[in-house]
Order: structure tokens, then C-alpha cells, then sequence
């Protein structure tokens, strides 16, 4: 197959050549001078990125999950209760992880494709006893965007901890940790940050920093604890070597310079972009006649569509839109998996790329035997 097919799924994605650059260049010593200089700037721009200045960004090789469990495991201990807003199969991985570090888990469920009531979340947290609470900002298995600075404000009424699974929002969605309350948010390089996948990145706010000191008992696992990588990224932020466990040196030089393209547009604009884009993908998907699983555009990520297959359509499709150079995802939610397909549409994606998806979609359509007026959904973009 060639080489120059298009990315479109939900991560990893289409990476700029200047961060796939970095990748290729000469690995340095992790105490290298240049290298600590990029790893502490990433440290500093994860603030920015993450709106937390009064946070610590963690950066350490791993995925996603691995900075799920970094939060699960520091901030979690036997017999704490977590309650976990449920939007889908990330909502269930991260309530399954804290019951594996002991934790007493209610879930608040909703039907796919919609979420939990803000009354519903208001009477579970008045019910008292919690110690955090979970929210995925973006349910990659159903593309929901829950509302964090709602959630995260009645979480504070009751002094809940409020931990963010940012994986497929940060870079994409607005979120604003330290003006809405938010005390852990984590993400992985390869979705809207735009590396290459190897990297899980975790923000933690000062309250999240106090409960974990005021533990009993220590973080079961060295690896994710806090402990072992607080003075790491402190010294090299101040561009002073430290050692505990060797960092993936060219994965962070790509992560300084993709944080750098981020930085430049400015998180505001990145997410505004986002947000255009999604919509004219919005459009698309009306004029082609396809029913997103969110149940409403409020409730609806900009960084990755979820499509119902239309009439006798099945996961063929995915197939022929991959015939036709693009690359797009089936479903993950368990209960839905082979009703529906998804569209990531995040980081560096540009207009043409849009375009190109929608075309191939259509094309697909076509080929599955589905009537399609060509050039109607690529009309739709704008
Ligand atoms: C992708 C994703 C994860 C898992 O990340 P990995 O890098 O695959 O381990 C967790 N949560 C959400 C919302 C995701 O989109």
C-alpha cells in the first residue's frame, strides 16, 4: 500500500514533517544540555497547553493508559471512593483500573451517545464520601465531549477530586485546569498533541499534589509514582541533569517542537480551528444523511466524529474508504461496535485533509452500494 494514504483515525494521526523530523535526528545523552533544555521548554509549554500554571506536567514513555494509571495510582488508595462519570469505554477502563488500585467505584452510566444528567451527577456527589471523581473529556468510543467545567464545579461544591481523561481532547478541546477546578487532566502524544506515540503526559494541580502526599501508604507502583518523577521533572526544568529512569530522548525532542507549533497558534486559536472544522464535518455528515452517536451537537467533540453505518452499510466501509487512501476507524463502544465508524479529525489536520475524507467517504459509500450523490458532502464543508 502506499505510504501517502491519509490518516483520519482517532490517534494516532497525520504528524507535521518538522515533529517526525526530530524523531530522525541523532539521539542525544538524556543529559545532554540541548536535551534538557527541550525537555524542561516541554514542561513549561505542557503548562500553557493545559492552562495550569500552577500545575506540574509529568512527561514519561508510555500511552494513554499509562497516564491513566499514573493518576489512578497516585491518587487512589484501598477503601477510597471514586465516583465515575460514564461516558463509554474509556469511562469503563479507568473505573476497572481504580478498582484494581482498591478503590470503592460507582459508575454513573448513560445510553452511548449521551451522557449523565448534571442533576444525576449532583445528587451522586451530595450522596457524599468521594474522593475523586472521573471525567473523559472526549469519549473516543462515541465521540461525547462532556461538559469538565460544569462537572468540575459541582465536584468542588463537595470536595471531590476532579481527574480529566484528556487523552483525545487536550490540543483540541478548550480546557482550563486551573480556572475550572480541574485537579488531574493526562493525555497521550499521539492524539491532539501531535507525536508520535510513546509519550503519556499528566498534569497535576496543587490540590492533587497535597492528596497525594497525604497518603498512608505508598503508590504500589515505582514507576508511576510521583515521587520518583517530581525531582526529575523539576531539575530538568531548570536545565540541570537527573536520573531515575532513561526518557525516550527523540520523543520528547518531537513532543518540544510539536508543543512549539501549538504554542505558536496559540491554544485558543488551536481550539477554535478545531471547532470550525468539526463543524463543517458536521455539515458534511448532514448533507450525506449520516447520524452522528451524539445525541447533540452540544455533547459533541470537535476532535473525532462517530457515524452510524446508513441502511445496509456495515464495516465494509471502512474498508473501501481505506481503497480509496484514507484511513478511518470502526466502533469500540462494546454495545454499538459494529453499528458505527469513526472519523479523527485533530492536531495538524488542514482543510484539504477534510475534504479528501469526506470524498473518500462518499466514494466508499458508493462502493458499498449506498446512493450517494457524489461531491454533496465535500459541498457541505464550506
Ligand atoms: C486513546 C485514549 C486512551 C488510551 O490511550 P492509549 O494511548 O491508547 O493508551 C484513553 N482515553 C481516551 C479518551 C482515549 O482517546
Amino acid at each position: 500500500m502506499s505510504e501517502r494514504n491519509l490518516l483520519m483515525i482517532p490517534g494516532p494521526i497525520e504528524f507535521e514533517p518538522s515533529v517526525l523530523r526530530a524523531l530522525g535526528e541523532k539521539t542525544r545523552s538524556h543529559l545532554d544540555p540541548v536535551f534538557m533544555k527541550a525537555y524542561g521548554r516541554a514542561i513549561k509549554r505542557l503548562r500553557e497547553v493545559f492552562q495550569a500554571p500552577s500545575a506540574q506536567p509529568f512527561v514519561v514513555a508510555g500511552s494513554g493508559t499509562l497516564a491513566m494509571e499514573m493518576a489512578v495510582a497516585n491518587l487512589v488508595q484501598q477503601g477510597d471512593k471514586a465516583l465515575v462519570v460514564n461516558s463509554g469505554y474509556f469511562s469503563d477502563r479507568i473505573g476497572a483500573m481504580l478498582e484494581r488500585h482498591g478503590a470503592a467505584v460507582t459508575h454513573l452510566r448513560a445510553d452511548p451517545g449521551a451522557l449523565p444528567t448534571a442533576d444525576e451527577v449532583e445528587v451522586a456527589l451530595a450522596s457524599g464520601g468521594f474522593k475523586v471523581m472521573t471525567v473523559t473529556h472526549v469519549d473516543t468510543s462515541t465521540a461525547v465531549l462532556a461538559p469538565v467545567k460544569e462537572l468540575a464545579a459541582a465536584a468542588k461544591k463537595h470536595g471531590v477530586l476532579v481527574v480529566v481523561d484528556g487523552v483525545c481532547s487536550v490540543g483540541g478541546e478548550a480546557l482550563e485546569m486551573d480556572a475550572w477546578g480541574v485537579d488531574v487532566a493526562f493525555t497521550a502524544s499521539q492524539k491532539a498533541l501531535g507525536t508520535p506515540p510513546g509519550l503519556a503526559v499528566l498534569v497535576a494541580g496543587p490540590r492533587a499534589l497535597a492528596a497525594w502526599k497525604a497518603r498512608t501508604k505508598p503508590v504500589a507502583s515505582m514507576y508511576l509514582d510521583f515521587a520518583e518523577w517530581l525531582p526529575i521533572h523539576e531539575a530538568y526544568e531548570a536545565e540541570k541533569p537527573a536520573y531515575f529512569a532513561t526518557p525516550p530522548v527523540n520523543l520528547i525532542m518531537a513532543l518540544d517542537v510539536s508543543l512549539g507549533h501549538l504554542v505558536e497558534e496559540g491554544i485558543g486559536a488551536r481550539v477554535q480551528r478545531h471547532e470550525k472544522f468539526a463543524g463543517a464535518m458536521w455539515a458534511a455528515w448532514e448533507a450525506l444523511g449520516l447520524t452522528p452517536l451524539p445525541k447533540s451537537h452540544a455533547i459533541s467533540a470537535h476532535t473525532l466524529s462517530a457515524l452510524y453505518y446508513p441502511g445496509k452499510v456495515d464495516a465494509a466501509l471502512v474498508k473501501a474508504v481505506g481503497a480509496e487512501g484514507v484511513v478511518i476507524a470502526g466502533g469500540l463502544h462494546p454495545q454499538l461496535k459494529t453499528k458505527y465508524f469513526r472519523v479523527g479529525h485533530m492536531g495538524a489536520v488542514t482543510k484539504s485533509d477534510l475534504v479528501t475524507t469526506v470524498s473518500a467517504i462518499e466514494r466508499g459509500l458508493k462502493a458499498c452500494g449506498h446512493p450517494v450523490e457524489l461531491g454533496r458532502g465535500v459541498a457541505a464543508l464550506g
